[in-house]
């Protein structure tokens, strides 16, 4: 067993505080919510809401106890996390901009009021994972240096011109210590946009093997504005061209098919369910046809709704096939003509709706797949898991309910989806 078996990694945490959110980031009721959320009468959202307020030292400070204590406590269990030495977690900037809910709300610091920018928020975890904030008195486990992996949050519509373009802007933070990419279509595009398809290109150019990270479910945060049906028509209106390429026309056909019937089901009217369209995992299918080396993971493997429908249906052969968890675990499994695996890089994360107990006996059968066991990653998305369960619970119980493979998911997996980063 070499060192790097002692590390555990939680590939799908936030850091992000409030703020870092716009006014109306939860929709018209946000600045209340903000008020309440210190009362005990909100449950789910409510300590979620509190450990937004505060700071991205403190978070991590509770999540990094969190699983000491864990391990002091197990350690002589059968189902102990073996000789875990340290604990990295991949930690997830969210740039809101664009999300139609206003800007950036105000706060107050000495006496001023102010807004912070992305920038402050992309320091101030690089400050963080260099030790800045380090308690030099304290005992070792509680120091904070070293225990990150940076995604950098990327929105194709924001205005690049400060740093020249949207590439230069990447190119900048990831010389500063990011190491992987964060989208998350929910806000309002798609993950072919043409600016993104630019950059998968760039990724694939250069060959700099930076992982990306997607959110594929549908959630509390997405597009709020009052726009939606004319962004998603316009996109829908040709297909993206990126560098002078056209994208595949079989394949951009069967995706509008795909996305068409998702907006028009019954019930898909509000944002929260239509902002679903650029979740959906099809889109992915556009993407990895043109870079099938793309090392992607479509977090939350299908996500809530999804994982319920499926538990529900899974006799009916119709339905299954258009569920977001069976269409990940197919294009994980995908192979070509001569058997090789088509998309290589493709990997999910068990983040947030696997925290559900009732779930574990699907993930349990799901992983005795080897093809799927060995692309699944272990991630929470602390902190907005709290809303449905806790971390130590969610690492426990599913230590308990998969055996040995949770090693794989949880140390082996994530070694492969980062490695190469520096
Ligand atoms: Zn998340």
């Amino acid at each position: 067993m070499t060192s790097d078996d002692t590390v555990f990694y939680n590939c799908h945490v936030h850091l992000v505080r409030d703020r870092d959110s716009p006014e109306r980031f939860l929709g018209d009721f946000t600045s209340i919510l903000r008020k309440i959320r210190f009362l005990k009468i909100i449950p789910g959202i409510g300590p979620v809401l509190r450990m937004a307020g505060k700071t991205s030292k403190e978070i991590l400070d509770t999540l990094i106890k969190k699983y000491e204590r864990y391990n002091k406590k197990f350690r002589n269990e059968k189902f102990k996390i073996r000789n875990i030495k340290k604990y990295q977690f991949v930690v997830l900037p969210m740039d809101f901009s664009e999300m139609g809910a206003g800007e950036l709300i105000e706060y107050e610091e000495n006496g001023c009021l102010k807004r912070r920018n992305l920038e402050e928020q992309l320091e101030e975890i690089l400050a963080l994972n260099a030790g800045k904030y380090d308690d030099r008195n304290d005992n070792e486990i509680y120091h904070y240096k070293g225990r990150i992996i940076p995604f950098l949050p990327v929105e194709p519509r924001r205005n690049y011109e400060e740093c020249g373009s949207m590439i230069e802007y990447i190119e900048y933070w990831l010389k500063k210590g990011y190491k992987g990419i964060k989208i998350y279509p929910a806000l309002g595009y798609f993950p072919w946009h043409p600016e993104l398809m630019r950059l998968y290109d760039f990724i694939q150019k250069k060959e700099l093997n930076v992982p990306i990270l997607t959110h594929t479910s549908v959630g509390m945060i997405y597009y709020r504005g009052d726009d939606l049906k004319r962004l998603i028509e316009t996109a829908l209106e040709q297909p993206p061209h990126y560098n002078g390429k056209k994208v595949n026309v079989e394949c951009w056909e069967l995706i509008k098919t795909y996305l068409k019937l998702y907006t028009t089901k019954s019930g898909h009217v509000r944002n929260k369910l239509l902002c679903g369209v650029f979740s959906h995992p099809i889109n992915w299918l556009l993407v990895l046809k043109e870079f099938p080396n793309l090392k992607v993971n479509l977090a939350h493997f299908g996500g809530l709704r999804e994982v319920r429908k499926y538990n529900r249906w899974k006799n009916q052969p119709l339905r299954v096939a258009n569920n977001w968890f069976s269409m990940i675990s197919n294009m994980i499994k995908a192979e070509n003509t001569d058997g090789t695996p088509k998309y290589p890089n493709l990997y999910t994360d068990v983040s947030a709706t696997w925290g559900k107990r009732r779930f574990h006996t699907l993930l349990n059968q799901t992983l005795l797949d080897t093809k799927l066991l060995d692309r699944v990653l272990f991630g929470s998305d602390f902190y907005n898991n709290q809303i449905i369960g806790y971390e130590i619970n969610f690492a426990k119980h599913l230590r308990d309910k998969i055996g040995n493979k949770f090693n794989t998911i949880a140390q082996l997996n994530p070694k492969k989806f980062l490695q190469g980063i520096k």
